[in-house]
């Protein structure tokens, strides 16, 4: 039974804004509502930061509403401090998704200073993907761009770890904070804020405060590029972070076993579902080459993520090696790219690097040329 926006409308008409019977669906406070097929129903309403405690019972009324519409399968809804351009009842929102764009929508309003936001992100937990981060920031540096990171991985900030980072940041006028600085990049994290125990027990409202603060209030100052570590995951808090986030495009990393590549689809279709280019798939711990005999193994499989980005049509970036000193390097806090500027692994990064700028300055395209067959 297909549903429309206007059914889900219909039900939120039934849900009260204020004291004074608002309707929410009349409020202008609802953003785009995204209906997939299996019939989950996608939407957050805009509120001001201070309204985050009375504007939750709202969001479960209308939660409840839209659930009991016929069809409906699951309902997401968050609430944002971000007003969307087409956050409003005069705009309407377009029903129909289209399944990704060449020019993403600007959902959320930039961050002044800041010309391209990039998440990394991974199907699940464990493939690499804050290693890959730090070392692709380093990277992107290495190309004479500013470029800072953000720490998003709220279930488990490891930057400040892998950068070496100690101390906390400094808290400047108005509420904004200075960002910490290691190896030339600017770099927050939730780790600096909260101990880890705390951020795993937030729930969704909290956890977008968080993000929201931490990309809008630290004076990250003129950036070329601002590298998110995304929390890993498909679920709905890294749903909603990626809508409230004004991406330019994701890097997916995945390691190359069947399993963490199903993940790893799973990701680059979250993007695609938000219309958030995907830059490229990174292959990690693709390939162990023995220190002692220097025989090659495929300890977790090989050229999968190749296969699986071509398949999907999106960017191959490259396959970063499962070696024992990117793993100690970053365990120490000191990433392979910073310390070892010239070594084969850093090589591997620069790569990667050039290719995500080349697409994000429109330099190059970095989709796979086409294979002419000539029969
Ligand atoms: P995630 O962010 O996906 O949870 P991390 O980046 O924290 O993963 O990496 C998990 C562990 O794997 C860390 O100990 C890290 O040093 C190690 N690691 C990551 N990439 C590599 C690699 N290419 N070779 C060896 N060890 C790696």
């Amino acid at each position: 039974m297909t549903i429309t926006r206007e059914d889900v409308l219909q039900a939120l008409s039934t849900v009260p804004l204020d004291a004074g019977g608002t309707p929410l669906s009349a409020s202008g406070r609802l953003t785009d509502i995204l209906i997939e097929d299996g019939g989950r129903v996608v939407f957050a309403i805009v509120i001001d930061p201070s309204e985050a405690t009375r504007m939750e019972p709202v969001r479960q009324a209308a939660v409840a509403a839209v659930q009991r519409v016929s069809g409906v399968g699951s309902v997401l809804a968050s609430l944002t401090a971000e007003r969307p351009a087409s956050a409003g009842a005069q705009t309407p929102p377009s029903p129909h998704p289209k399944a990704q764009s060449a020019t993403p929508p600007q959902r959320t309003q930039r961050i002044p200073g800041v010309n391209h936001i990039i998440a990394v992100a991974s199907g699940k937990g464990g493939v690499g993907k804050s290693t890959t981060a730090c070392n692709l920031a380093l990277a992107l540096q290495s190309l004479g761009l500013r470029v800072g990171l953000l720490d998003a991985d709220i279930y488990g900030p490891s930057v400040p770890k892998l950068l070496g980072i100690h101390g906390k940041p400094r808290l400047l006028e108005n509420r904004i904070l200075e960002p910490m600085e290691a190896y030339g990049l600017k770099v927050m994290s939730i780790g600096f804020l909260v101990d880890e125990e705390a951020a795993m027990i937030w729930r969704g409202p909290m956890v977008m405060s968080a993000i929201t603060q931490m990309l809008r209030e630290v004076a990250w100052g003129d950036l070329d590029v601002l590298v998110v570590d995304m929390p890993p995951g498909t679920g709905d808090a890294q749903l909603t972070m990626a809508q409230a986030t004004p991406l330019a495009g994701a890097v997916i990393v995945s390691t190359p076993q069947d399993l963490a590549l199903i993940d790893a689809r799973r990701g680059v279709s979250m993007f695609k579902r938000v219309e958030i280019p995907i830059l490229g798939i990174v292959e990690n711990m693709a390939t162990f080459i023995c220190p002692h005999c220097g025989k090659t193994s495929h300890i977790f499989g090989h050229g999968g993520a190749r296969a699986e980005a071509e398949r999907l049509g999106v960017p191959f970036l490259g396959e970063i090696p499962l070696n024992m000193t990117i793993r100690e390097l970053s365990d120490a806090g000191r990433p392979v790219v910073a310390t070892d500027p010239d070594g084969p692994h850093t090589a591997l990064y620069k790569a990667m690097a050039s290719q995500v700028w080349a697409t994000l300055s429109g330099g190059a395209t970095a989709r796979p040329a086409p294979r002419i067959v000539i029969e």
